[in-house]
């Protein structure tokens, strides 16, 4: 029997994704994927991970929900991940599902799907999350030549915006020696690249004592791993101490995804963050300093509840200052149970995606800025996918998608020189 999955959000579901799919196989189903329109055998199941970090999220997942259904009207659907989890009686009254799961206990699915094949009772179970890390392994990342590893889960924060502490509960870290094992098994199978990654990774430790750079340096040192990259990152937990550990790792790839959300500190008060702008900007430069070619990535929010056109100029003249190598820009998105859900002066549609346009067009110029001056620089790049004519498509370790004609195979590393940039990509000669 096969089990058909289809992941929404993040680094962390698709981890997550990829440890369940292994679960399964060592329980003797066979896995693989499934996008919209998909038409399963009779007999399949069909599991849709989701994620609930946004409205827009709820609202992909009913559409998919729905039409999953429409298209497979015999197959077991399986509905799983953070909705379920931070909104349990909503995901329960969700009829075209017939398992509802949270995303605690992830190692349960073989167990629930098979007791569900059996008596075909309609099964909701969604555990509350308790206080140790649940330790899942994955042994491949299917479909990509860089693997996502999970070190950590829940957050502590509570952001005024953000239901995520809702659905994934308090922080939990990992074993090092878990991570190790895991790393070398991909390693093993032929994986250079690793990102580490978690719901709040700089909070990684705090319940265990370890530190982010500890997990970096037992990452590097498996042989085989040639470059390590780290996933989100909350400015404040960046502390001197770390950065120099962090600097010291050869192989740590030098993109710092320092999470934002705005450029004026009036608005980051309202939103809880635990910064100022002089404090990030004292960080990035501190970044710049340690690591060569540094980007700078981030994540910014428009439209927060009571953003004024002056407060919202300050995060434009921000992001330009900062100089960006990359910016994801979303429009506030109302979470229930949140405290800005119920704060005033809530901003217009039209308004949120106009400021997104003019954000989106400072954060394009930073970028080609930051891309530009690779030019005629050597770098190393991780091929990743080739075109019918051959050509490779692969990232620099600061993550600048290069296009160059190399022979090898996906998952090796060549030596490039960048000879010109494009809106999409760098292009470049093997050197
Ligand atoms: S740090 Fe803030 S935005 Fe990030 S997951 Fe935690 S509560 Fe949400």
């Amino acid at each position: 029997m096969t089990v058909y999955f289809h992941t929404l959000g993040c680094k962390v579901n698709q981890y997550e994704t990829q440890a369940m799919r292994r679960l399964l196989e060592d329980d003797g189903f066979d896995t693989a994927e499934f996008h919209a329109g998909f038409r399963a055998a009779e007999d399949g199941v069909l599991v849709i991970n989701s994620c609930t970090v946004t409205g827009e999220s709820d609202r992909k997942l009913r559409q998919l929900l729905r039409r999953a259904r429409r298209d497979n009207p015999q197959a077991v659907i399986v509905l799983c991940g953070c909705m379920p989890q931070a909104f349990p009686a909503r995901a329960a009254a969700l009829a075209d599902a017939d398992i509802v799961l949270g995303n605690a206990e992830r190692r349960t699915l073989p167990a629930k799907l098979r007791a569900y094949l059996t008596t075909r009772e309609r099964t909701v179970d969604i555990p509350p999350h308790t206080t140790a890390y649940e330790p899942l392994s994955i042994r491949e990342f299917q479909g990509r030549t860089r693997a996502f590893v999970k070190i950590e889960d829940g957050c502590n924060r509570f952001c005024s915006y953000c239901a995520i502490p809702y659905a994934r509960g308090r922080v939990r870290s990992r074993a090092l020696q878990d991570l190790k094992e895991e790393v070398e098994a991909l390693a093993a199978a032929g994986y250079r690249e690793v990102v580490l990654t978690g719901i709040n990774l700089t909070a990684f430790g705090q319940d265990t004592g370890s530190s982010l750079a500890d997990a970096v340096d037992i990452t590097a040192a498996v042989e085989g791993i040639g470059r390590v990259r780290l996933g989100s990152l909350e400015p404040d937990h960046m502390t001197p101490a770390l950065l120099d550990r962090l600097a010291a790792q050869p192989k740590l790839c030098p993109q710092f995804h320092l999470s934002l959300q705005s450029g004026c500190d009036a608005t980051l008060r309202r939103m809880r963050r635990h910064y100022t702008t002089a404090e990030y900007a004292a960080l990035c430069a501190d970044l710049r300093r340690r690591f060569s070619n540094a980007a700078i990535t981030t994540d910014i929010m428009v439209g927060f509840p009571a953003e004024t056109e002056e407060e919202f100029a300050a995060t434009l003249r921000f992001a330009e200052e900062i100089g960006f190598a990359r910016a994801h820009i979303f429009a506030y998105s109302r979470r229930e149970g949140t405290p800005a859900a119920a704060m005033a002066e809530q901003i217009a549609a039209a308004e949120k995606a106009a400021r997104a346009r003019r954000l989106s067009a400072v954060c394009e110029a930073t970028r080609a800025r930051y891309e530009e001056a690779l030019v005629g620089h050597t770098v190393s790049v991780l091929l990743e996918t080739q075109d019918d004519e051959g050509r490779w498509e692969g990232h620099t370790p600061s993550y600048v998608p290069v296009r160059v004609k190399a022979t090898g195979t996906a998952g090796d590393m060549v030596t490039v020189r960048i000879t010109a940039r494009n809106r999409d990509f760098c292009c470049g000669t093997v050197e």
